[in-house]
């Protein structure tokens, strides 16, 4: 198990060295061949999964009294970004961290009690979080699936694309509107549901995978008539895009930290084959040309990583943080794709090939350009919100 709090506020001051060493040391079970093969079969890596589970990683974010670790926003970040910086690939995964907020956060005490513990144990996973819909993208106020209440039970009927993980998960939270929309109150009117994927799977809820350019697990979903029980409601009914807004400061951040652990991924390989390949009779590493390039990603990258350890202890302290974890989102994931981009230049024709692992990273960061929010839109919250631009839109 993790080591607990008060043992890791002893080294907080330092760089979290006791969370380090324990995921390094896991993930070294977990080598690039061991991602290389999940990659060409779209397998789940069910035992990295198990193992993070085991040593008490994924419950990191669940407090003590429910089993967990009750560790920092921070702190987890520390344990994804990790897994990246290892050549692992923390999407399979991360989900179950930053979802949990919701059910903690706005959660029943009955709620909690059913399910935090066993998700703490490893008994059940709460890894998938339907929000995006095809009609709507990125206007999410505009998302149509419904979930009608009838007596003791809602109806849900809709569809959903690009949920995550649903085939290796048990729960899933669930956005749908459960009054029509307003356009004076255009965030009012949807609500949060916990479903339970084991019984509504093939009963009004059908799971199609897509095939995507990473291993990403990706599903669409199709409601039809699912029925579940009205205490599935998470908080109040018609609050719930205030509910997974908390929650979606958690997943940019945390996805911040996994893109910094990329971004020094590819730092770190550049730089070793950079002083390893010899062409011209010297290391290309020689040459300011291919130096220059990974300087500058470092120090994009420790500029990035300082905006999501900012982030990360104003979400730990409870202080709004909208535009700093959208910072940090935005200048993780430009740092890791450009170190990415860097790297892969490095590698010359290696890059390209499987048994390195760049290529296979290199398509998994990309992602971060566009989920879990595009970086257009982070950009338009910022010149709104922080600068007092007029709104486009
Ligand atoms: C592999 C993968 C996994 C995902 N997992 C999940 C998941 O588990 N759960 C979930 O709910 N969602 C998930 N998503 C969805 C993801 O959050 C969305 O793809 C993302 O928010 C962008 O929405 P969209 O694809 O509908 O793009 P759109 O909203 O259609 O936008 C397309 C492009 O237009 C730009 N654009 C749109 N409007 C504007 C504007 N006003 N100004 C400037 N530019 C604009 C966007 O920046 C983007 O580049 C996943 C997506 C992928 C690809």
């Amino acid at each position: 198990m993790i080591p607990s709090c008060g043992l890791l506020s002893s080294v907080e001051a330092g760089d979290f060295s006791l969370i380090r060493e324990g995921v390094r040391a896991l993930c070294q079970n977990f080598p690039g061949s061991y991602w290389q093969a999940l990659d060409r079969t779209n397998g789940y890596p069910t035992d990295f999964v198990q193992a993070l589970t085991q040593a008490g990683y994924l419950a990191a974010l669940i407090p003590e009294q429910y089993g967990g670790s009750g560790l920092s926003l921070r702190e987890a970040g520390v344990i994804l970004e990790e897994i990246s910086k290892s050549g692992g690939h923390p999407g399979a995964c991360h989900a179950q961290m930053y979802v949990m907020g919701t059910l903690l956060r706005h959660g029943s005490g009955d709620q909690k009690k059913t399910y935090l513990p066993p998700i703490a144990r490893g008994e059940l996973r709460l890894q998938a979080f339907a929000v995006t819909e095809p009609d709507a993208g990125s206007d999410t106020t505009r998302i149509t699936t419904t979930a009608v209440r009838a007596g003791n039970t809602y109806r849900i009927n809709g569809r959903k694309i690009w949920i995550s993980r649903v085939e290796h998960s048990d729960l899933m939270i669930l956005l749908a509107r459960t009054s029509k929309r307003d356009e004076a109150h255009r965030t009012q009117g949807l609500s949060v549901f916990l479903i339970d994927l084991r019984t509504a799977s093939g009963n009004g809820l059908t799971v199609n995978p897509i095939r995507t350019m990473m291993n990403h697990h990706t599903t669409e979903l199709l409601f039809e008539d699912l029925e579940i029980p009205a205490s599935a409601l998470i908080g109040e009914e018609g609050n719930g895009f205030r509910y997974i807004l908390d929650g979606m400061n958690a997943e940019r951040i945390l996805i911040a930290a996994e893109c910094i652990g990329d971004a020094r991924f590819f730092i770190a390989r550049a730089t070793q084959y950079a002083t390893d390949r010899k062409v011209f009779g010297q290391p290309i590493g020689k040459n300011q040309g291919v130096q220059f390039p990974i300087a500058r990603s470092f120090s994009e990258t420790e500029a990035a990583s300082l905006m999501v350890e900012k982030a990360a202890n104003l979400f730990d302290q409870n202080i709004p943080c909208g535009s700093e974890a959208n910072m940090a989102k935005l200048l993780a994931a430009d740092a890791s794709w450009k170190a990415a981009d860097m790297c892969i230049q490095i590698y010359g024709g290696a890059g390209f090939a499987e048994e390195y692992d760049i290529e296979r990273k290199f398509r998994e960061t990309r992602l971060y350009q566009v989920a879990p929010l595009s970086t257009n839109l982070i950009l338009s919250h910022l010149a709104v919100h922080e600068l007092g631009l007029p709104k486009s839109f």
